[in-house]
């Protein structure tokens, strides 16, 4: 089962700040591959701010978040780490699980008495 990361920029015109949407699956496999992207807003931007917005994403895996807060990410204290400016994360209360991987519902299975 491949697992796709999309990922969609938007960044102020007045260069401050960059959100970036995570769709599709979020996983510790590909999570590594934001990171150029989040340095190359950092080099656009005047005041370097991402926010990592991962609300919309189809699945996220937990191992994946971590990977990306190891890197960094949604650190307050950022300094200690490779990225240039701060770099936060919005993350949805209930981790979704990937629909490739979810069980089916194969409508409703109800036994008559
Ligand atoms: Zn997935």
């Amino acid at each position: 089962m491949s697992h796709k990361l999309r990922v969609t920029i938007n960044i102020d015109l007045d260069l401050r700040q960059a959100r970036m949407e995570v769709n599709g699956c979020l996983t510790e496999e590909n999570c590594q591959a934001l990171l150029p992207i989040i340095r190359r807003c950092f080099r656009i931007l005047r005041d370097p701010r991402v926010v990592i917005d991962t609300s919309k994403a189809q699945h996220i895996d937990t191992e994946g978040l971590d990977a990306l807060r190891r890197l960094g990410v949604g650190q307050v204290d950022h300094t200690a780490f490779d990225l240039p400016g701060s770099c936060s994360l919005v993350v949805p209360d209930d981790l979704p699980v990937c629909p490739a991987r979810a069980p089916r519902f194969h409508g409703s299975h109800q036994y008559a008495s």
